[in-house]
C-alpha cells in the first residue's frame, strides 16, 4: 500500500502482532522513501456478499432463509439435519469464495440445485420447479434428464452397504 505521507510505493514491515483478541493483525510499516512509520490493521473479510435478487433489488444474505428453503424442499425426505447443515455450509463457502460484494440469488440457485442433487432426487426436483418456475416443458425435461444421467443416490447407497 502507498505511504500516507509521501504516497511512495514501497514499505516494509518492521512490526507485526496480533490485535483485537486475535482477529487482526496490526502491522507498523515504515515507508522507504520518506521513512515516516504509520499503522495498518488487517482483518479477514469474510461479510457475505448482498444478494441481488432478478428484481435486480438487493438483500442482506440470510442463511435462515437459505436453509428453510432446503428444509422446505426435503420436507419428509430421508435427510439428516447434518446434511442439511453441511450442504448450507458448503453453500456458504461457494459465497464467501467468491470474494465478490455482490452475489445473484440464481447463481445461488444454482449452488442449492447441486447440493439437493446429490442429496436426495425428489427435493432436487421440488427445488428445480420453484426456482426456474418451468415457464415450459423444456426446462423440465432438462431437469428429469440430468437425473437419469447419474445412478439414484438410494442405489449407490444399497451398493455402499453390500461392501
Ligand atoms: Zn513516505
Amino acid at each position: 500500500m502507498y505511504c500516507p505521507f509521501c504516497l511512495g510505493q514501497d514499505t516494509k514491515v518492521v512490526d507485526s502482532r496480533l490485535a483485537g483478541e486475535g482477529v487482526q493483525v496490526r502491522r507498523r510499516r515504515q515507508c522507504l522513501s520518506c521513512h515516516e512509520r504509520f499503522t495498518t490493521y488487517e482483518v479477514a473479510e469474510l461479510s457475505l456478499p448482498k444478494v441481488v435478487k432478478s428484481d435486480e433489488t438487493r438483500e442482506a444474505f440470510s442463511e435462515s432463509k437459505l436453509r428453510s428453503g432446503i428444509q422446505k424442499s426435503l420436507e419428509k425426505r430421508p435427510v439428516s439435519v447434518e446434511q442439511i447443515e453441511s450442504a448450507v455450509n458448503r453453500i456458504k463457502h461457494h459465497i464467501i469464495a467468491t470474494g465478490e460484494r455482490e452475489v445473484s440469488s440464481l447463481l445461488i440457485g444454482q449452488w442449492v440445485m447441486e447440493e439437493l442433487r446429490k442429496l436426495d432426487h425428489v427435493a432436487y426436483i421440488r427445488f428445480a420447479s420453484i426456482y426456474r418456475s418451468f415457464e415450459d416443458v423444456h426446462a423440465f425435461r432438462e431437469v428429469i434428464d440430468t437425473l437419469e444421467k447419474e445412478p439414484p443416490v438410494e442405489t449407490a447407497k444399497d451398493q455402499l452397504s453390500l461392501l
